[in-house]
């Protein structure tokens, strides 16, 4: 049995792996501002004596006693990451020097959780590790990209200078049950106006791509690498390689819900990413041959009968 330290517990992602960690028969800590995520993502694991939530903002030193640090706290949404983009930054970097600071002083493993969003608007495609990015850093979407970004940096810098025992994934456009049906991402706004028989929000021509990975695969590779030894460090893209433009997403959607729904066009917001799609020869090479299992048909359908009872008295 491990302590385990969960920031952002209480979101979509976090919330899984607060049940998954907890059924390994660990002690979980969920830290959680609840800036988006919820308290029906947890609430059934109040009454577990392995499981205790503290109401705190990553922005502020936090002290426990811990053996493992998930570092989640971050909005994921476009929508919400830049309703306060000063906020952002200042969870991404000053959450990452608070809970490096921690990890260092009870000598804790610490896992990141960054994206694909270092990449930016990539120039090489599909997207390996050592690839640089291509990042806007005065733009609309740099205050999650660049925060990120310097999160990576810290992370490696508290390992060269302290010897913190870090990990860091990169994790590529994740969805499942639990997503805010009204966070703004393109999975939920398509299945949601789908199953209201709303028009379906296409931004831009629809052609830009992204590789949709189901949250099982994802908790499944981030356990993994929280387990490798102290050498792997990562960074690690965990994301599913299997690429749609957002054309062939809202046409399966569409399928998949039976949804009289049209499409209508919108606007491209700024520095949309055009294509992204992850090597993962690294993760299969150091996380014991982890690859996706879960293809889009078969996470849709699920993800789409938990929204549909999400949303059951809004129809
Ligand atoms: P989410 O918005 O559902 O979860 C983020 C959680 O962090 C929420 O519970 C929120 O309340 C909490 N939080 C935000 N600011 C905080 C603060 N200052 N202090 C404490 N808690 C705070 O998003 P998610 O999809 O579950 O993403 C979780 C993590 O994974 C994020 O760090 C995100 O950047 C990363 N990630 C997600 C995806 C994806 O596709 N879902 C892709 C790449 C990276
Ligand atoms: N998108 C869209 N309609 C929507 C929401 C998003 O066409 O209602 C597009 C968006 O422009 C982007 C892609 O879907 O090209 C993925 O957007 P999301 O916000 O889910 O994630 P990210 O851009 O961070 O990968």
């Amino acid at each position: 049995m491990s302590r385990i330290l969960i920031t952002g517990g209480a979101g979509f992602i976090g919330s899984h792996l607060c049940d998954r960690l907890l059924s390994e028969g660990n002690e979980v800590i969920c830290l959680d501002n609840f800036f988006t995520g919820r308290r029906k993502n947890i609430e059934h694991n109040l009454s577990n004596n392995n499981f205790e939530f503290v109401r705190h903002d990553v922005t502020t030193p936090y002290l426990a006693e811990v053996d493992e640090i998930y570092n989640l706290a971050c909005p994921a949404s476009p929508v919400h990451y830049q309703y306060n983009p000063i906020k952002t930054v200042k969870t991404s970097v000053m959450g990452a020097i608070n809970m490096l600071g921690l990890a260092k002083r009870v000598k804790a493993k610490i896992l990141q959780a960054s994206t694909s969003e270092v990449y930016g608007d990539p120039s090489i495609h599909p997207q390996p590790e050592e690839y640089w990015g291509n990042v806007n850093t005065i733009g609309i979407r740099s205050c999650y990209d660049e925060g990120k970004r310097c999160a990576e940096t810290l992370f490696m810098d508290y390992h060269r200078q302290n010897n913190v025992r870090i990990k860091i994934i990169r994790i590529f456009n994740t969805y499942g049950p639990r997503m805010d049906p009204y966070d703004g991402r393109v999975v939920s706004n398509f299945i949601v106006q789908a199953l209201k028989g709303q028009d379906i929000t296409i931004f831009g021509n629809g052609l830009q791509t992204r590789s949709f990975q189901y949250v099982d695969d994802l908790l499944e590779g981030m356990t993994r690498m929280m387990k490798t030894d102290d050498s792997i460090i990562g960074p690690i893209n965990i994301g599913n390689p299997n690429e749609f433009t957002m054309l062939e997403l809202a046409t399966k959607v569409i399928d998949l819900t039976g949804s009289k729904s049209k499409l209508i066009y919108q606007p491209l917001p700024s520095d949309d990413p055009k294509q992204r799609q992850p090597n993962i020869n690294r993760a299969y090479d150091l996380l014991d041959k982890w690859t996706p299992n879960v293809q889009l048909n078969e996470g849709l359908i699920k993800t789409i009968k938990y929204f549909d009872e999400e949303i059951r008295f809004e129809k």
